[in-house]
């Protein structure tokens, strides 16, 4: 793994190639702003190019506050909408957690229910699984899609779990 100074050294390199005024600066990819060598540890930080829940591995600097905000308000969107791609695909083991909202036939909300969603490959074709979670489910909504995923009429009393 590269450590600070040698990620400056070398995207200082590269940088003073393209702008002679900048010799011995970072430029932060995300803001353009500059930092000299003897800010790396007040404002910059190392960030994954690819984020790493993503399978990333190579390196970038970004200064603090631009690392802080793509990881928070970009990369923790994107993992969850490639867990949730992953999940549905099969092609492996990855599940989802979603809310589901029941709703009888006419239409009416039943209520809430916790599931992992998630995906299986079987006989070439792309099967999904829907684990229905109890806790935090609507006992009405349970039992009713718990009848739906299952085939059969509406369970009374404890829902199956
Ligand atoms: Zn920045």
């Amino acid at each position: 793994m590269p450590t600070l100074s040698t990620l400056f050294d070398t995207f200082s390199d590269n940088l003073a190639l393209y702008k002679k005024n900048c010799t011995g600066h970072f430029m932060c990819p995300l803001c353009l702003r500059t930092f000299p060598r003897d800010r790396i540890r007040t404002d910059l930080s190392k960030a994954h190019i690819i984020p790493k829940r993503l399978g990333g591995r190579l390196w970038t600097l970004a200064c603090k506050k631009c690392n802080s905000k793509v990881g928070t308000e970009i990369e923790s969107c994107e993992a969850e909408r490639a867990k949730f791609s992953w999940a549905l695909s099969g092609d492996g083991n990855e599940t989802t957690r979603v809310r589901v909202t029941a709703r009888n036939q006419q239409g009416d909300v039943v209520g809430p229910v916790q599931a992992d969603l998630g995906a299986r490959r079987a006989d070439g074709d792309r099967r999904l699984q829907l684990y229905l979670k109890p806790k935090g489910s609507n006992p009405k909504a349970l039992a009713l899609l718990n009848s739906l995923v299952s085939g059969g009429p509406p369970a009374s009393g404890t829902p199956r779990t």
